[in-house]
C-alpha cells in the first residue's frame, strides 16, 4: 500500500522544470498507474486481477513513453518521453517496496512478458512492528507516516544527486 505522497515526492525530485504546471503534470503522471482502481471501484472488477497488472508494467510504460514522444504537444517539451517513462517506472518501484501481500497484490512489472507478481517488501516489517494490520486505522496512519519519511528521504537523496551532477565542472 503505497500512498500518493511517496510517488509525488519522487516526481517532484526528478522533474527539473521550474514551471509549476509541468511539475503538477509530472506528479499526476507518477500516480497514473493507480488509476487502475477505476476498473475496480468503478466497474466492480476483481482487485487481484486488475490492480498492479498491466497498469504497473514496464512494457506499458514504454508504450506510453513512445506515444508521448509521438503525440506530445509543443508546450510540453520539458516533459520528455524519457521523463514520462521514469515517472511511471518510479511508481512501480515504490509499490514493490510497499507490497505486504506479494501473491495477491504484488506488481506485474514485466506484464505481458512475465505473468508473475513481484514484491520487495522493504517497509512491511516496519509496519508490522507497530501495527497488527496495514488495513486497520493505526496501520493506515503508520503507512502514511513511514511513506512520508521514505518520500522525504528519497526526495533529499535525489536533490543531493541532482546538485552534485549540476555542480560538476566540465
Ligand atoms: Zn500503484
Amino acid at each position: 500500500m503505497a500512498l500518493p505522497i511517496a510517488h509525488w515526492a519522487v516526481a517532484l525530485a526528478v522533474t527539473r522544470s521550474r514551471d509549476r504546471k509541468i511539475r503538477a503534470l509530472a506528479a499526476l503522471i507518477a500516480v497514473l498507474p493507480d488509476f487502475d482502481f477505476i476498473l475496480v471501484w468503478g466497474w466492480g472488477l476483481p482487485l487481484q486481477h486488475f490492480h498492479r497488472t498491466f497498469s504497473h508494467s514496464l512494457v506499458s510504460f514504454a508504450v506510453v513513453g513512445l506515444l508521448w514522444a509521438l503525440l506530445r504537444p509543443n508546450f510540453l517539451n520539458e516533459l520528455s518521453a524519457k521523463l514520462v517513462f521514469v515517472l511511471l517506472a518510479s511508481h512501480s518501484l515504490i509499490d514493490l517496496a510497499c507490497t505486504a501481500d506479494v501473491v495477491d497484490h504484488g506488481v506485474q512489472l514485466f506484464w505481458p512478458l512475465l505473468d508473475v507478481r513481484l514484491g520487495w517488501p522493504l517497509l512491511v516489517p516496519l509496519y508490522r512492528v507497530f501495527a497488527e494490520s496495514p488495513f486497520s486505522l493505526e496501520g493506515a496512519l503508520l503507512f502514511t507516516l513511514l511513506e512520508s519519511i521514505l518520500a522525504l528521504l528519497l526526495w533529499l537523496l535525489l536533490q543531493l544527486f541532482r546538485s552534485l551532477r549540476d555542480s560538476r565542472v566540465y
